[in-house]
Order: structure tokens, then C-alpha cells, then sequence
């Protein structure tokens, strides 16, 4: 396929990247995953908002204007024909022998390319069991960095025990999943972990609570505990990839009545028509 690398749309073939790229040695770097649907970007907007807070905040400089790459990013949807996939761009500090300070020299490496992904429809429809764990990660969960070696043991884990995905907790208040934000229902109202240093900022959980605002369901933002989890009517996932998938069972005890719940079916809807207004 056609790559973004740097400035310029090339064949993967001649994309290079150097074994000495910070991000290789240190997975020192970001990036984004956006969602394309009928060829066009979702919420491109929020994606590289988050981008450019994410970049501010571990002290890259963006290699160019947040217009222009995001242009660029339509032109990469289009030169691979992309109708159905995601887009994935990273930006690491670059490239200088391996020592910890930041290099003087070192330009920021950024690379992109897509990818065709169906859309999750088995899993949106019949939901996903999740099993609980320990989070481990460090305190800045809200930035979307490359050191992602706890998400993927988190993912594993779940894998190994024939889950869909884990569910993480800090002394028992539950935070998020390897890939996605978690929802709980209670009582038609929604309960979702606040977006502060402890979770990703999720496009989709900032869709669904919009969504919610719209459909005049009751939303709060604010922990919860595992227990509340367990007990809850509903629960779902939000995701640039799950969008807003059911979960049936956490820890081998089923939620409701172990399939989606209305509060869930009336946000899954609407998600589909945001979609279609794209
Ligand atoms: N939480 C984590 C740890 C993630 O990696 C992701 C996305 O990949 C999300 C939540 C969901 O965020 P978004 O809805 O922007 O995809």
C-alpha cells in the first residue's frame, strides 16, 4: 500500500525507517488510529486535537500544520482506495544513537498507512465476555504514546483465559480496556470513568456522551468500582475499532440478562446514523 512518510505519499517499499528511531529504542512517540467509513475520516477533527495535545505534552513538534496533515491523511485514504479501515499515524522524536536526553540534532519521524477493516458487526451484535485486571499502566493514560507493552500483556491475558478483553482497576475503581472505554448502566443512566490522567480520552466515548446528551439519557462522569460493574444493567465498550460493543460477562458472571440492553441498543443506533450523515 501507500505510505505517509514525512511529507510525502510513497510505496511501502521505500519507506525506511532506522533501527535507530527513538521510537524503536525507547517508544518514545505517538500516534492516533482513525476510523474510515464510505472513504471518509470520523471525527477527524477530535483525532487530531488529541494528536496535537498528546504531541504538546511529550514535547514533540509536529512536522507540520494540523491542516495540512490532516489533508494529507485524506490523500492517503484515497490513494490506497480505502473505503472501510483505519488510518494509523505515528510521530516519534526521531532519529539519534541511544541515549536518554532528548536529541539536539533529531527530526520527528512521522509515518502513516491504512488499513481494511471490516466493520465489528458479530461483536456489536452479540457482545463480548471481558475478564478483570490489575492496571498497571503509568499516570499519564491520557496520552496516546507508543509504550503500549501493558495493553498488550492486558489483551493477552484476556485472550489466554478466552475473553474478548479485560477490564482494568486501580484498588478496585475501574478504569478502562486495553483498546477502549468502558460504560456501565444503571438505572437508564450511563456511569463512565471522568477523563482525566487515569484513562484515554476516547473519540467514541466523547460520541456516545454526546449521543446520550442528544437521546436525553443521563450521563455521569465519575468513577466506579467493580462491584457497580458486576451489578449493572448494561455494560458496553467504546472504541475507534469496538465502537460501542456490549459486554455479556465480566470475570465469568453475566451482565443483565447476557445480551445488549436497551440503553445499549438506543446508543448503537444512533452511532449508525452519525455514520450515515458522514
Ligand atoms: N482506551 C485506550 C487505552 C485505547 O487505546 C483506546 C483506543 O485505541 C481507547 C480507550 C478508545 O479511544 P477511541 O474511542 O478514541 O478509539
Amino acid at each position: 500500500g501507500v505510505y505517509l512518510y514525512q511529507n510525502r505519499l510513497l510505496p511501502q517499499e521505500e519507506v525506511h525507517i532506522s533501527p535507530e528511531d527513538r521510537g524503536y529504542y525507547f517508544g518514545d512517540g505517538i500516534y492516533e488510529v482513525f476510523r474510515v467509513y464510505n472513504g471518509r475520516l470520523y471525527e477527524a477533527d477530535a483525532h487530531m486535537r488529541r494528536l496535537q495535545k498528546s504531541a504538546a505534552d511529550v514535547r514533540i513538534e509536529l512536522p507540520s500544520e494540523p491542516e495540512q496533515l490532516l489533508h494529507q491523511l485524506v490523500e492517503l485514504v484515497a490513494a490506497n482506495r480505502l473505503t472501510e479501515g483505519t488510518v494509523y499515524l505515528q510521530i516519534t522524536r526521531g532519529e539519534a544513537s541511544r541515549s536518554h536526553p532528548f536529541p539536539k540534532a533529531a527530526a520527528p519521524v512521522l509515518m502513516a498507512f491504512t488499513n481494511v477493516l471490516p466493520r465489528p458487526l458479530a461483536a456489536v451484535q452479540s457482545g463480548i465476555s471481558i475478564v478483570s485486571m490489575d492496571d498497571i499502566r503509568w499516570l499519564r493514560c491520557d496520552l496516546k504514546t507508543l509504550n503500549l507493552l501493558p495493553n498488550v500483556l492486558a489483551k493477552q491475558h484476556a485472550l489466554d483465559r478466552g475473553a474478548g478483553d479485560v477490564v482494568m482497576h486501580r484498588g478496585g475503581t475501574v478504569t478502562e480496556c486495553s483498546a477502549s472505554n468502558i460504560m456501565i448502566v444503571m438505572g437508564g443512566r450511563i456511569v463512565t470513568h471522568p477523563a482525566n490522567n487515569l484513562i484515554l480520552h476516547g473519540i467514541t466515548r466523547a460520541v456516545v456522551l454526546r449521543l446520550a446528551n442528544e437521546l436525553e439519557i443521563a450521563a455521569e462522569e465519575r468513577p466506579f468500582t467493580l462491584s457497580e460493574l458486576m451489578e449493572a444493567d448494561e455494560v458496553f465498550i467504546t472504541g475507534t475499532t469496538a465502537e460501542i460493543t456490549p459486554v455479556i460477562a465480566v470475570d465469568g458472571a453475566t451482565i443483565g440478562g447476557g445480551t445488549s440492553g436497551p440503553v445499549t441498543r438506543k446508543l448503537q443506533q444512533a452511532f449508525e446514523r452519525s455514520i450515515e450523515a458522514l
